[in-house]
């Protein structure tokens, strides 16, 4: 595995000081993710700090799908979730579902009410955002706030069989309407909801809101650390409130750190569901989409993944990480591991009129410069190349060392040719190139009596393989916050690019998740949905150079 880094930051110092002090004795941490999506690369941020962090200290992390909304949750986001912690490279202790706590959380709601901690209030949902005032005023008491224990449980029971229609009441817990913090002024506790829960079925039609219900999990669960995004800082105290009223035995801390964000890139499963609903991907995976599911089929490896994460580091404070950052990650991680080949995009076809017809040679050529670990292979070469269209000019500019009428260059792997002649469709544009090559110039001869300034790729037409190019630009053209709603307005139309190409006749059997870097194009990945054996599909992963730094 790749190297961990060991860097402290706040948390870890936490942890730290608990096991000194032993309030712990083992550190138990939880990924919580709702089941409404795909798992994003904010997700991975957090997994990579709970799983990591529990690790260190020898602890342990539980995978809980926090599912108590029971509109918006799936299986299929259950299936693809488990399956995206486990691709990442991490290991759960327990799988647990928050909705096989809901008989807890309804004991300890009726807890709650026998303690007077709990009434169950009749306002419209309107009326309680009305009376719960804001920053400057004090909120006013709901009329229903001082109804017996006796009325409060008998209402809340009937709650629970269906007695009542959605909206009609709440359970709310009973705290203080004037608290500076608004989360304090009885926050409702749970609502009606006649929905079909994907675990539970139709068992219940009360549900826990997510403040009542998380501390409670985190407690049947012992976790130690409980660590969520900054927007719910100004909720701790009331997840304090439920852990200490609820008469939890077990104490989790709730700890805040920033979310993750990077330009041009939306992250929020909502935003992201909005994204395929729509149609502007073609599915959860799309490579586009910064899901788990789409870095992977972009070919973004978890070795790459797990350390951006590492490097964006934890912090108390927003920000928004340049999105060339994450590319940094992969180009990091398949330098030294994909074979570099040939492939050639928009292909012009190149004559080499001295070389014999029917005939071709095979030319060894390394596999990857930088790693001679990775051996040699065998490229074909015959009297018809690809090159690409922009590697040849008829009437180049300035400072262009690559063909051109009277210019000699050197074929990577291969021999130095020389343009002699143009042929071209009766628009002008040169359809074909013709060449001769030099047979005393073959690479690795040592041949060093002329030297030329321009070094291009190819592929050999006789043995090439059809192959598709997929390049992608961001999704998103503008930065967006998380608050923007029109973010959809802001798609980029022109975010993918099909091309149809060659690739070297070596990549025939290229599998899907097969990664390569083509010269001069950047790292590529076989694609899982449209790649097939007569042809394959690449998708960039990315380009080769970045003007991002690592520090
Ligand atoms: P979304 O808005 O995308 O649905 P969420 O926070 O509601 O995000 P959950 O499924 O509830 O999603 O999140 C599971 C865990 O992942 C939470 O602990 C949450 O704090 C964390 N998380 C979600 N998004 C990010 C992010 N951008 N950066 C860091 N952690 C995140
Ligand atoms: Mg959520």
């Amino acid at each position: 595995m790749e190297n961990k880094q060991t860097q402290s930051n706040f948390i870890k110092n936490i942890v730290v000081e608990d096991l000194k002090t032993e309030k712990h004795k083992e550190i138990i941490t939880r990924f919580p993710p709702e089941p409404n999506g795909y798992l994003h690369i904010g997700h991975a941020k957090s997994i990579v700090l709970n799983f990591e962090l529990a690790d260190e200290f020898k602890g342990k992390t539980n995978l809980r799908f926090d599912d108590t909304n029971p509109v918006k949750e799936d299986t299929e986001y259950v299936e693809s979730i488990e399956a995206d912690v486990k691709w990442l490279g991490f290991d759960w202790e327990g799988l647990y579902f928050a909705s096989d706590y809901f008989d807890e959380m309804y004991d300890r709601a009726v807890l709650l009410i026998k303690k007077g901690k709990a009434y169950v209030c009749d306002l419209t949902a309107e009326q309680i955002r009305a009376y719960r005032g804001n920053l400057k005023e004090p909120g006013k008491e709901s009329p229903y706030r001082n109804r017996s224990v006796e009325e409060n449980h008998e209402l809340f029971e009937r709650m629970r069989k269906g007695e009542f229609e959605d909206g009609k009441k709440v359970l709310r817990a009973k705290i203080d309407m004037a608290s500076p913090n608004i989360n304090m002024r009885d926050p409702i506790i749970y609502r009606i909801a006649h929905a079909t829960h994907h675990n539970t079925g139709d068992r219940w039609c009360i549900y826990p809101m997510y403040d009542y219900a998380h501390p409670i999990e985190d407690a049947i669960e012992s976790i130690t650390h409980s660590i969520c995004t900054l927007e719910f800082e100004d909720h701790r105290p009331l997840y304090d409130w439920v852990i200490e009223e609820c008469e939890m035995k077990a104490k989790p801390q709730q700890i805040e750190f920033a979310r993750l964000n990077i330009t041009n890139t939306v992250m929020s499963k909502r935003k992201l569901k909005a994204l395929v609903d729509e149609r502007f991907v073609d599915g959860w995976d799309d490579p586009r989409m910064p899901t788990i599911a789409g870095l992977r089929r972009r070919g973004f490896t978890p070795e790459a993944i797990r350390s951006f994460c590492r490097e964006i580091g934890v912090s108390k404070s927003n920000s928004t990480v340049d999105a060339q950052m994450l590319e940094h990650f992969i180009r990091e991680d398949l330098l030294m591991k994909a074979p570099r080949t040939m492939a050639v995009l928009r292909p012009l076809k190149v004559v080499i009129t001295n070389y014999p017809e029917g005939q071709s040679e095979l030319l060894e050529i390394e596999n990857n410069g930088d790693n001679p670990e990775m051996g040699y292979r065998q490229l074909s070469f015959s009297r018809e190349i690809y090159i690409e269209q922009d590697d040849f000019m008829e009437e180049p500019p300035k400072k262009y060392f690559r063909l051109f009428p009277g210019n000699e260059v050197r074929l990577k792997g291969a021999y130095f040719i020389k343009c002699n002649d143009i042929v071209k469709d009766k628009d002008g544009n040169a359809i074909e190139v013709h060449c001769t090559y030099d047979p005393q110039t073959k690479s690795g001869s040592g041949f060093t009596e002329r030297k030329v300034k321009g070094t291009i790729h190819w592929v050999d037409a006789v043995s090439a393989v059809p192959a598709e190019f997929r390049l992608f630009e961001p999704l998103i053209l503008d930065d967006q916050t998380e608050e923007d709603k029109s973010f959809l307005e802001q798609v980029n139309p022109n975010s993918l690019e099909i091309l149809q190409g060659y690739v070297e006749s070596n990549l025939k059997t290229a599998k899907p998740q097969e990664k390569y870097q083509f010269f001069r194009h950047g790292y590529f990945n076989v694609d899982t949905k449209y790649s097939t054996e007569e042809k394959p599909v690449f998708n960039r992963i990315v380009s080769l150079k970045s003007s991002y730094k690592a520090e």
